[in-house]
């Protein structure tokens, strides 16, 4: 097993997110049909994907690069008895192909940064129908001039991360109207994303005790816990819902 799936293997979230904001996001995205056709993108184990399965009667594709975070995906959706709404895709978010307009709502969580928020708006809009529903949630600046510690870790980690307001802007360049937003409380980063990883670290911390290669590489991502935790107030994960346009 590599060292990343060491860190992930069995976690419950690879972002940070919630029942209750994925609950929150779905509730804005009003005038679905019964069986909504949703397409997750990058649903990884899929939390948030049993959430939607469990909230519409909608029928999911839920579409990751790794297969094992789809096989984690099927076992969740069987023991939860949802896995007749939802069709695990292995594909890149990058060559996706669905027919233009057959989509009525896209979904992603904690991903969609992978291929740039302005990208994945922009190219992805076609999948959906007129009227369809997107629904994503990006790591986005929520207060003005960050400090130097979290602007130079994100400036290497994430050179695309832009401010809330730029998002918005970048929403209606896209073509998108209806927006509404919400920010993920701190907890949401912490109980199911950041508490699980941090705890896997330090695990694995102790494993690789003898190998300072590995511990230099665990302890550069506990960095991201400890910056989180000095400036949760300056950074976040913003969920943004937007339509696309009847005509
Ligand atoms: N939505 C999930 C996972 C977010 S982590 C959650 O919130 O828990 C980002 C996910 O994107 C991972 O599952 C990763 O395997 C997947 N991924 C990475 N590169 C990808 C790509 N090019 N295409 C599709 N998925 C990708």
């Amino acid at each position: 097993m590599s060292l990343f799936e060491e860190l992930t293997e069995g976690l419950p979230r690879q972002g940070p997110g919630s029942t209750e904001a994925t609950l929150r996001a779905l509730a804005m995205t009003s005038g679905l049909p019964p069986r909504a056709k949703i397409l997750d993108v990058g649903c990884g184990p899929g939390a948030q994907t049993i959430v939607l399965a469990q909230a519409t009667r909608g029928e999911i594709v839920a579409l990751d690069l790794h297969g094992r975070f789809l096989k984690e995906l099927q076992e969740r959706a069987r023991a939860a008895g949802v896995a007749d709404q939802i069709t695990t895709v292995k594909q890149s978010m990058f060559a996706m192909d669905f027919p233009a307009d057959s989509i009525d709502l896209i979904w992603s969580e904690g991903a969609i940064y992978i291929i740039g928020f302005a990208a994945g708006l922009s190219t992805w809009r076609r999948f959906l129908k007129p009227g369809g529903w997107m629904a994503v949630s990006e790591l986005s600046w929520i207060a003005p001039n960050p400090p130097q510690e979290p602007r130079e870790y994100w400036a290497s980690h994430y050179p695309g991360m832009r401010s809330f307001e730029q998002n918005c802007e970048i929403v209606a360049e896209a073509g998108y109207g209806d927006l509404q937003t919400f920010l993920l409380p701190a907890e949401d980063w912490w109980n199911n994303y950041y508490g699980p990883g941090e705890a896997r670290v330090l695990e694995l911390r102790a494993k690789y005790a003898g190998d300072p290669r590995t511990c230099e590489t665990l302890d550069n991502l506990r960095r991201e816990y400890d910056l989180f935790r000095a400036y949760s107030d300056r950074y976040g994960y913003v969920f943004y819902v937007m339509r696309k346009p009847e005509r």
